[in-house]
């Protein structure tokens, strides 16, 4: 298997090859075809495992080839940590360089002004931890009303940082059609019931 079989765009293989990926890690393999036909996704799989090329990539791809006029944000990543976000914002760079998608990512314990400035600039994916994301929408800066895909990364860990009451308040703002990805390392209560509620007829890959 390579990534020309699965279905992605050039601009988006060429990002690949110049970050010298030549094989689709296992869960990239099993999750692209699926997500890029539009299917919700629950993605069994940790960190190391390539997911955020696995959910990147369709999501890069999604929004490059259905261009809105003047829209607000299309795609929202909702992770735990400050690391996290940075990572996944540096791999939507790096995949997404050849296609024109404006990504931003917002984390709290730093100054709002550059993330606020960022936004007011325009914002096609927004990669941002829970806490900063409900203040930023309480402050009138953001407004999730225009998402198309929602990819809710490390659900448990989400949970074991007290985060899932953050995370439902987000999840409340959401269109309700949309796309939702789903990625959790394990399946504690809280989290199978979250996936019942939110996901639609998903894909399960487990890695
Ligand atoms: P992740 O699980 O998304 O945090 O990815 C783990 C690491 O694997 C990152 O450093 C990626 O740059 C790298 N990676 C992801 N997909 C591939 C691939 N298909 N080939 C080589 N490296 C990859």
């Amino acid at each position: 298997m390579d990534f020309n079989q699965l279905g992605l765009l050039s601009p988006l293989l060429r990002a690949l090859r110049e970050e010298g990926y030549s094989t689709p890690t296992p869960i990239q393999e099993q999750a692209i075809p699926p997500v890029l036909h539009g299917r919700d996704l629950l993605g069994c799989a940790q960190t190391g495992t390539g997911k955020t090329a696995a959910f990147a990539l369709p999501i890069l791809q999604r929004l490059q080839e259905n261009p809105v006029k003047n829209g607000g944000i299309r795609a929202l990543v909702l992770t735990p940590t400050r690391e996290l976000a940075l990572q996944i914002y540096e791999s939507f760079c790096a995949y997404g360089r050849h296609v024109r998608q404006r990504c931003c990512v917002i984390y709290g314990g730093v100054s709002q002004k550059p993330q606020t400035d960022a936004l007011r600039r325009g914002v096609d994916i927004l990669v941002a931890t829970p806490g900063r994301l409900n203040d930023l929408i309480g402050q009138g800066y953001i407004d999730l009303g225009k998402i198309e895909v929602f990819v809710l990364d490390e659900a448990d860990r989400m949970l074991d940082m007290g985060f899932i009451h953050d995370v439902k308040r987000v999840i409340a703002k959401l269109p309700q059609r949309r796309q939702t990805l789903l990625f959790s390392a394990t399946m504690p209560g809280e989290i199978a019931k979250l996936v019942d509620t939110i996901l639609h007829d998903p894909v399960t890959v487990k890695v």
